[in-house]
């Protein structure tokens, strides 16, 4: 039995549970309770705040955790990185007053800084040399130089929204993120091996995003042609038609290249391109 610490609410969490549903594992629902154990995979789940899962993953009371990547590296314990999950993407930015003069880092020699992410924004400015006070602070940290907490602020930007109504510029990105899994130092062999199966689970799932599945009637003298368009993972699937002169070609594509490439096929003469929705990818 593994124990996977998730996120209790707030952005990851609806997104670490669909990537355990996607993956095939049910796990009970009940947002009030603390745990739960999974119906159909020898796992549990422990719901707790983003700020903890680090913690809880390094000291063993957690196997495994799904958290920003940026907690695991500002609260610096020891876990194990195993997989970047590509969802809860942002950067961690330095950002100041937008009528600011910037050149560059040394901007903020001798200057404040607020963030609630001091230990990232500490190694940062040590790397580059600087010498800048950091103000701690728990949230609204955007609107700190407008109060006169700070000159300058270092925090988690997406969209850049909140920096914009703020008035303020995106100078630097520190750091990228996105939601990791992390296991807890030296697994025994039963939990590895249940952790080996998750990971294959959760990279098959995440190939499959963003892919669809084509099937494509081309006349034979083209196949080489269709094959440049749509190259295939590992050897093509080429099915001869009733038809002779014809075959079926079958392959793996991108949601955002359909499209372009459906066209692209339609001009070398392929006839009856069929798109379908791709569930798993399992290699
Ligand atoms: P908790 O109550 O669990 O402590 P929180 O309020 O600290 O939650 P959330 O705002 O839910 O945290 O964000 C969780 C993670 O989502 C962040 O640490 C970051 O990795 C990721 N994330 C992605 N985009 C954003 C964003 N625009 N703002 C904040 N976090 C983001
Ligand atoms: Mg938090």
């Amino acid at each position: 039995m593994l124990r996977i610490a998730l996120q209790s609410k707030g952005r990851l969490n609806e997104k670490s549970l669909e990537l355990l549903r996607e993956s095939g594992i049910s796990i009970e629902e009940n947002s009030r309770r603390l745990l739960s154990k999974s119906s159909n995979f020898p796992m549990e789940v422990l719901y707790l705040r983003d700020d903890d899962i680090p913690q809880t993953v390094s000291c063993g009371i957690a196997d495994l955790g799904i958290v920003g990547f940026n907690e695991v590296m500002e609260r610096n314990y020891s876990v194990e990185v195993l997989k970047h999950l590509e969802f809860g993407k942002c950067r961690l930015s330095l950002a100041v007053p937008k009528y600011l003069d910037y050149a560059g880092p040394e901007f903020f020699n001798g200057k404040k800084v607020a963030t609630s992410y001091p230990g990232i924004l500490k190694s940062y400015f040590k790397e580059k040399g600087i010498s800048c006070e950091i103000r701690e602070i728990a949230g609204s940290v955007e609107i700190s130089p407008s109060i006169g907490l700070a000159d300058g602020i270092f925090d988690i930007v997406s969209s850049g929204g909140t920096l914009v109504q703020n008035g303020l510029a995106e100078v630097e990105v520190v750091m990228e993120s996105d939601a990791v899994l992390i296991a807890a130092p030296g697994l025994d062999e039963e939990k590895r091996q249940i952790a080996e199966t998750l990971m294959s689970r959760f990279t098959s799932v995440l190939r499959s995003r963003g892919k669809k599945y084509i099937l494509v009637n081309v006349p034979n003298e083209k196949i080489d042609e269709a094959l440049q368009i749509i190259p295939s993972m590992k050897s093509p699937t080429l099915l001869p038609l009733a038809d002779k002169g014809w075959s079926a070609i079958h392959a793996v594509v991108d949601e955002s290249e359909v499209w372009d490439k459906a066209d692209r096929l339609k001009k070398i003469g392929a006839e009856d391109i069929v798109v379908l929705s791709m569930e798993k990818l399992i290699i």
